[in-house]
This record gives C-alpha cells, sequence and structure tokens, in this order.
C-alpha cells in the first residue's frame, strides 16, 4: 500500500475541509431560503387571516400566487353566494377578457369538486387529466389556461379553488412550488371561510342587505368618522305601503319577491360604500356618508320613483308597490348620538305616511 507523504495528508486535510465548508454553507443556503419562505408565509398568513373583507382577502390571495408563483395568470374559483352550493369564477387576473361569473359554474357534486375535497393539495393539471371523468370539468376551465390547480380546503369544506397559468419564465412548478401552494392554499381556505361566515352573520338571508345589528355598529363607526373628518352624513328610512294589505291579497310568498327585488333596486340606488340595510321586516335603510341633506334627498327621491315605476314578478302580471321615505342629516351639534338621527329619520317616514304615502318627508 502505498504511504501517504506529510504534503499529501496536508492536502486531503485542506480538501476536506474545504468540501465540509462548501457542504455547510449549502446547508446554510438552504436553510436560509426555507427560513426566508416560512417568514414569508407566516406574514401571508396573517394578512389573510386579519382580512375579513371579502374583495380585499381575494384580491390579496390571488397576488400572493403572481408575487411568489411568478405566474401571469391567476383565477380564483369560490362558493361565494352564501346560500348556494355552485362554484364558480370570483376574480381572475393576468388574462385579456374579463371573466364573468357564468363563465364556469361547477355544482357540488362535479366530478372535479369531488375529485379535489379528497385529496387537498395542488394538481397539476397534467396529472388530473389521467382521470377520464375528470375530463369534462377540465375542458370547462381550459379557458384558464391551468397548469396548477389547488383546491382550498378548510373543515373539509370545500371552498373552492385556485387556478395558476404557466409561469413567466416557462419552467415547470417544482415540489417545493407545490408546497408554497398547499401551505398558502391552507390559509387561504381558513380566511375565506372566516370572510364568508362573516358575511353570513352581517347580512340578511333573504334580501343579502345587512340586518338591524350591524347597520347599528356600522352606524356608530361611519358617526364618529363624520365627526373626526368633518363630513356630512346622512339617513334613509323606507316603508313599503300597505303591505299587509299586500300580503293579505298576493299571498306572504308574493311578499317576500317583492321585499327581494325591492332590496335589488336599493342596492343599484346607492353607491358602493353606501350602507344598505334591511332594518326591520320591510323597513329598510340606507346610512350615506359624505352625504349631506340635499344630495340624500335626491337618492331617496330617485328610489321612491324606481320602486313606484318597477314592475314585482308576480305570478300572473307585474305587480306594484309603492314605499314612504325618511330622510334627515347628521347634526353633530344636536345629536348626541345615532339615536337622534333614527328617530328624526323614522319621524320623517311616518310623516310622509300620514300625508298620504308614497313621497320623500324630509325633518331637519
Ligand atoms: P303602512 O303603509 O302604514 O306601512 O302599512 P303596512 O301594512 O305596510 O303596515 P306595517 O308597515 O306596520 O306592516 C308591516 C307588514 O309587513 C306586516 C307584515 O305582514 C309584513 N312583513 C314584515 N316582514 C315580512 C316578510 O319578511 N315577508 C312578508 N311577506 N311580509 C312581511
Ligand atoms: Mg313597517
Ligand atoms: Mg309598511
Amino acid at each position: 500500500m502505498e504511504q501517504m507523504n506529510n504534503q499529501d495528508i496536508q492536502q486531503k486535510s485542506i480538501d476536506d475541509d474545504s468540501m465540509e465548508k462548501e457542504a455547510s454553507t449549502g446547508v446554510i443556503n438552504s436553510l436560509e431560503k426555507k427560513i426566508y419562505e416560512l417568514r414569508n408565509l407566516i406574514e401571508m398568513g396573517m394578512s389573510l387571516s386579519s382580512n375579513l373583507e371579502f374583495k380585499s382577502l381575494v384580491e390579496s390571495i390571488l397576488y400572493s400566487c403572481i408575487g411568489q408563483m411568478f405566474v401571469e395568470k391567476v383565477a380564483i374559483i369560490l362558493q361565494e353566494d352564501i346560500d348556494k352550493d355552485s362554484y364558480s369564477i370570483h376574480m381572475a387576473k393576468g388574462y385579456d377578457e374579463e371573466f364573468s361569473r357564468s363563465a364556469i359554474v361547477f355544482d357540488e357534486n362535479s366530478a372535479l369538486i369531488r375529485h379535489l375535497e379528497k385529496e387537498a393539495f395542488p394538481h397539476l393539471s397534467t396529472d388530473l387529466r389521467e382521470h377520464p371523468e375528470l375530463r369534462h370539468d377540465l375542458n370547462s376551465i381550459a379557458m384558464l389556461d391551468a397548469e396548477v390547480v389547488v383546491p382550498l380546503v378548510s373543515k373539509s369544506s370545500m371552498n373552492g379553488l385556485l387556478v395558476l397559468g404557466e409561469k413567466i419564465d416557462g419552467s415547470a412548478f417544482t415540489p417545493d412550488n407545490m408546497e408554497f401552494l398547499r401551505d398558502l392554499a391552507r390559509f387561504a381556505a381558513i380566511a375565506v371561510e372566516n370572510s364568508r361566515l362573516y358575511l353570513m352573520a352581517t347580512l340578511d338571508r333573504m334580501t343579502h342587505l345587512y340586518i338591524h345589528h350591524f347597520f347599528q355598529e356600522r352606524l356608530n363607526e361611519e358617526l364618529k368618522r363624520s365627526v373626526r373628518y368633518g363630513t356630512p352624513l346622512s339617513l334613509i328610512i323606507s316603508d313599503i305601503d300597505h303591505f299587509k294589505r299586500f300580503n293579505d291579497t298576493y299571498g306572504h310568498q308574493q311578499g317576500d319577491v317583492v321585499l327581494k327585488e325591492t332590496a335589488q333596486i336599493l342596492r343599484e340606488s346607492v353607491r358602493g360604500f353606501d350602507i344598505a340595510a334591511r332594518y326591520g321586516g320591510e323597513e329598510f335603510a340606507v346610512i350615506l356618508p359624505e352625504t349631506d341633506l340635499g344630495d340624500a334627498i335626491v337618492v331617496a327621491k330617485r328610489l321612491r320613483k324606481r320602486i313606484e315605476r318597477h314592475g314585482f314578478h308576480g305570478q300572473a302580471a307585474p305587480l306594484h308597490v309603492t314605499v314612504s321615505i325618511g330622510v334627515a342629516q347628521y347634526d353633530p351639534e344636536r345629536d348626541e348620538g345615532k339615536e337622534s338621527l333614527i328617530d328624526r329619520a323614522d319621524r320623517a317616514m311616518y310623516r310622509a305616511k300620514d300625508a298620504g304615502r308614497n313621497r320623500v318627508v324630509v325633518i331637519k
């Protein structure tokens, strides 16, 4: 056996050292990368879980995918309506066309939904294509150029799907990427679920307007804002005329149709940041931030006219109802809190009733 001389031994130990150093640098690099990714994930998780506002939550989920995965196209398919079981496109980024919700609709029994809820981790669409029973559903999401499909499952209920297009540099999704998407999907699914529960707790089932309690809370907040910034705030209260008689004549179910359609007209008659609520059975209220009495009257008159003209869906022919509306503006000098503002708007509404109904009355 050949003997190593001193120089050889020295050389070998230098080689060993540098290999060891290289190896440990590699380990440190990959640990640092892992720490960086975990930090990212924690931050994303915190930001997602602190966001109850549905639209901005969904937006931040999509931007996380774009930013972390380097993809251009990403879409989210959600079970969004509080009393519907079907899934549709809720938001999409990076596509040429704007997708309407109805462009893709899966019902809860569709093969793809059933398949994904069983295995709550990201799937490459090439893998999914190997299941013949999924082809039909996959063809229907083909317009999203899906490369990866990520189920959003929380507490074993399927909240929706994230669909990612190809990476900008054309490279394949790595196992690390898939792991990241799995973790993101866990946070996103819980956040989506919480935000849906929040919506369900604050929205009236029949009209999808805010419930009374939430209206009161929002009014408190908006009054504070109005005082702080010195901006005006007005309140509208409306009540359907002779609704008891309507119910007696056409039936309670027909009355419910009127309530739903009235709520829809109300939503379409106010701005996105106005707060429309079902105040009572057939009473509706709208908080109008940054709106003085004059502008609130314009809104109230438009609403009254639209309802008067609207043909409500009836069994035989369109039906008609009218509303009486009261309007008041918050006056920080006079009003201690929300009660006296609500009282003025309410009294104005009753004056409208007394004056013959189907009109707008203001109490200054
Ligand atoms: P007025 O013009 O004075 O307002 O007469 P009105 O008959 O509308 O009187 P009021 O506002 O006191 O009556 C409320 C009626 O609204 C009684 C109730 O049957 C009906 N109502 C309340 N909630 C609902 C509901 O969820 N569905 C239906 N169909 N009717 C409702
Ligand atoms: Mg009433
Ligand atoms: Mg009424």
